[in-house]
This record gives C-alpha cells, sequence and structure tokens, in this order.
C-alpha cells in the first residue's frame, strides 16, 4: 500500500523525526484555515501547497506551488483540487488530487544548509535491508542514478544484526558530519529512521529531499512510504484506510478481505486462476480467441476452499460475465479444493446471474485432478472439461461466437 506524503509525515513525527510543519486539506476553505494556524505557529511569510497523490515528480509539474499570502493559498489550492495531476511518475490520465498538505516553506529564509536522500528497502535477492544515501538529494533520483551512479551509495543491514553504528558513520562522513553531531543527532535520527521502516513493516520508505537545517536538525521534506499488504493486518489504521480506498466498489472489498488479487475488467469472460503469472497468461488467451477478460482473478497459491468459493461468487454477482473460465495448475492448492469450492458457490445460489446459462470452461490440472473431474461431473453444473490451454481457449470460443 502506497502512502500519501502526509500520512509519512506522521508516521515520521510518531519516530521524532522532525517534518515540515504542515496540515492537510480538502477544500481550498480548510486550505486558508489550515495556512493561517501554520502561519502563526512559524512566523513565516510563505507556504507551499503540495498535492497529496500516489506518485512523485510533482515539483516538476505544477504539483508544488508557493503560496505568498492567504488569498495565494485559496486560488492555488483551488486550481489543483480535483483535478488530475499529470507527472512523469504517472499515467497519462495523471492521478486525481483529493486532499493538499498546506506546508510550511522551508526553502524561504535560507532555512536550508544542506540537501540530501535517504531511503531503506527490502532486497530480496540478498535477503537484506538495504540504505541508499547520496548527497545529491532534491532532485531527481533516478537521473542521478543513470547518469551519476557513482554519487549513489549503499549499505546493507542484517536484519538479524540490525543497523550497525560503523555503517551510520560513513553515511555521516558521506554527508559532512563529524564529531557529537554525527555520534548523537545524526545517528539517533537514523536509527528513528530504521526503526519507523521495521515497526510499519514497511517494503520502502525514502526521503527526498531530506535537509540538514540551519539550526542543525535532520529534516524530512518529502516522504515516500509504501507498506507491505501482507502486513496490514498489523497496522488498523492503514488496513482500514485501504478499506477505505476501495469502498468505492464493494467487490473489491470482498476480494480484498478474502485475500484474492482482484481486479475488475470490462470485458464478458469471467475467470479464475492461481498465481499471478498464469492469470496473466489466461487472460492473453482469451483475448486471442476473440473475447475479453471481465476479470483478473489470482486466488492465490494457498487458496481453501472458503476462498475458492468467493472467487466464484464474485464472478457469478457481475452480470457482464458470459462464460467462465476456470484455470488451475494444482500444486498446493489441490484440484479437489477447488472443484469442492465451485459446487459450494454454486449450491448455495447466492449470486446475481443464473449459473446454468453460463457455460463453465474449467482445465484442472495437477494434484488430484482426476477426483475434481469426477466430483464435477457428478455435479451437473454446465462445465466443459479442458486439458490443454489450446483446448480450454477454443471452448470459449465457441461459446462467445
Ligand atoms: P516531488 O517532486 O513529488 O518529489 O515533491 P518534493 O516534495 O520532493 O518537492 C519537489 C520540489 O519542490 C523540491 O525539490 C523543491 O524545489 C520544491 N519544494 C518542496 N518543498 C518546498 C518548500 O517547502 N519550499 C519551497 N520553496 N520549495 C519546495
Ligand atoms: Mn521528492
Amino acid at each position: 500500500m502506497n502512502l500519501y506524503e502526509f500520512q509519512g509525515r506522521e508516521i515520521l513525527n510518531s519516530f521524532s523525526i522532525k517534518v515540515p510543519d504542515g496540515i492537510v486539506a480538502s477544500t481550498p476553505e480548510e486550505s486558508v484555515q489550515a495556512a493561517k494556524k501554520i502561519l502563526e505557529n512559524t512566523k513565516k511569510k510563505s507556504l507551499v501547497i503540495k498535492a497529496q497523490i500516489h506518485a512523485g515528480g510533482r515539483g516538476k509539474s505544477g504539483g508544488i506551488q508557493i503560496a505568498k499570502s492567504l488569498k495565494e493559498v485559496y486560488e492555488k489550492s483551488k486550481s489543483i483540487l480535483g483535478k488530475y495531476l499529470i507527472t512523469p511518475q504517472t499515467s497519462k490520465k495523471g492521478k486525481l488530487v483529493r486532499k493538499v498538505l498546506i506546508s510550511e516553506d522551508v526553502y524561504s529564509n535560507s532555512y536550508i544548509y544542506d540537501e540530501y536522500y535517504i531511503s531503506i528497502f527490502m532486497n530480496r535477492d540478498i535477503e537484506k535491508n538495504i540504505i541508499v544515501f547520496s548527497k545529491e538529494g532534491g532532485m531527481d533520483i533516478e537521473e542521478v542514478y543513470k547518469n551519476h551512479p557513482d554519487k549513489i551509495y549503499t549499505e546493507e543491514i542484517d536484519p538479524g544484526l540490525g543497523i550497525q553504528f560503523f555503517q551510520i558513520k560513513r553515511i555521516g562522513f558521506l554527508f559532512n558530519l563529524k564529531g557529537s553531531y554525527l555520534n548523537n543527532k545524526f545517528r539517533d535520527f537514523v536509527i528513528s529512521l530504521y526503526k519507523a521502516y521495521l515497526y510499519y513493516d514497511a517494503l520502502l520508505l525514502e526521503i527526498n529531499p531530506l535537509i540538514k537545517t540551519l539550526d542543525n536538525e535532520m529534516m524530512a521534506v518529502d516522504t515516500k512510504i509504501v507498506l507491505d499488504n501482507n502486513a496490514l493486518f498489523r497496522h488498523k489504521k492503514y488496513y482500514d484506510e485501504m478499506r477505505r480506498q476501495k469502498k468505492e466498489d464493494p467487490i473489491e472489498i470482498e476480494a480484498f478481505e478474502a485475500k484474492l488479487n482482484f481486479l475488475k475488467l470490462n470485458g464478458n469472460v469471467g475467470c479464475m486462476v492461481n498465481g499471478a503469472g498464469l492469470a496473466m497468461a489466461t487472460m492473453d488467451m482469451i483475448k486471442c480467441c476473440g473475447g475479453n477478460p471481465a476479470n483478473f482473478l489470482d486466488i492465490g497459491g494457498d487458496a481453501d476452499t472458503n476462498r475458492v468459493e468467493k472467487a466464484f461468487r464474485i464472478i457469478l454477482n457481475d452480470k457482464s460475465v458470459k462464460a467462465i473460465l476456470i484455470n488451475i495448475f494444482g500444486g498446493i492448492v489441490r484440484c479437489d479444493t477447488v472443484a469442492e469450492g465451485i459446487i459450494n458457490s454454486y449450491r448455495k445460489r447466492n449470486h446475481e446471474i443464473d449459473i446454468k446459462k453460463i457455460p463453465i470452461v474449467i482445465r484442472l490440472q495437477g494434484t488430484n485432478e482426476n477426483t475434481a473431474k469426477k466430483m464435477l461431473q457428478t455435479s451437473q453444473l454446465p462445465i466443459y472439461s479442458a486439458d490443454s490451454l489450446e483446448e480450454a481457449a477454443n471452448k470459449i470460443k465457441e461459446i462467445l461466437l
């Protein structure tokens, strides 16, 4: 799950890491209220208005605006809120800006002494956490990596040992920090950062730019945090937020709670597959034979009868579905488990579409496939069994014609 910048700031703040004074707003009026409070607290004359979207590159694309009066706060918030912001990191359509972060202007009054880049992420290849750091903060770090890879440094953190002081020193030396500042304040800063990363089960925690202020504080000006969805149940606040984000589509919530990897699409062939790769291949296949997938649905490698049942019901509740293709490669998920889930779901009849009119083409291969095929045969469901992908594809073609 991607967090917004303002949520990232909340997390850092709770770990005693300094962030600019800021308040999030959803309307221009709220922006003005927020601006008043911040100006009072900070005694500064200007503010920044930062579009809150799940993408970076806002600085280059009009998503970060300076405001020098309340009138400007109102007008600039109004011009950003409710619009789609296109940045080098979004699609052509851009991302809808629902909120802006009104924030103190840290670049005013020569507040900044130095600018850096720092991030922590998990590297699965070496089974360690990595800290990436550079003195080239503030600008496009991908560009720096492309043109000056020598300006980007890394430290590998053994998760068993945790971050070591010599590693913190290496980061500090690059940032030209010394003496008691390095040994105390900076050390505490890096340790807090690593703690926040671990505590929240983050996949990525990135600060760019990280600044050193004139009064010698490390301050996170822009924060990006990505949480691991598999651990989201341990962080109720963000779990609930994830649910809220999906609320526009009740089917997505149901799928999310059943641990199904589900996306609604516009086509007419419902599909249920185990494994994301196989699901992609199956969708290609549906396209090849003239159909259009109604969804992407990966039941996962460890699905049980209950999850299969839910997956099947989700497909059956989609009125645009004209045929169903089930493609299961039975390994850990046994074919008979899948068959049982489908039959249960059918028996309960708690779905919208009349299953008797929707042909199901099913390819079951692997563990317990014979048992599964027998179960389906005796179930009297309108099922066509296929042994290969090609056979299944041709059957779908026939049905759709
Ligand atoms: P990103 O472009 O989405 O990564 O957003 P950032 O928050 O990193 O900001 C990008 C750029 O906007 C920075 O490099 C600055 O040039 C500018 N910016 C961000 N915060 C401030 C601020 O508080 N004051 C001023 N004057 N500029 C800022
Ligand atoms: Mn940034």
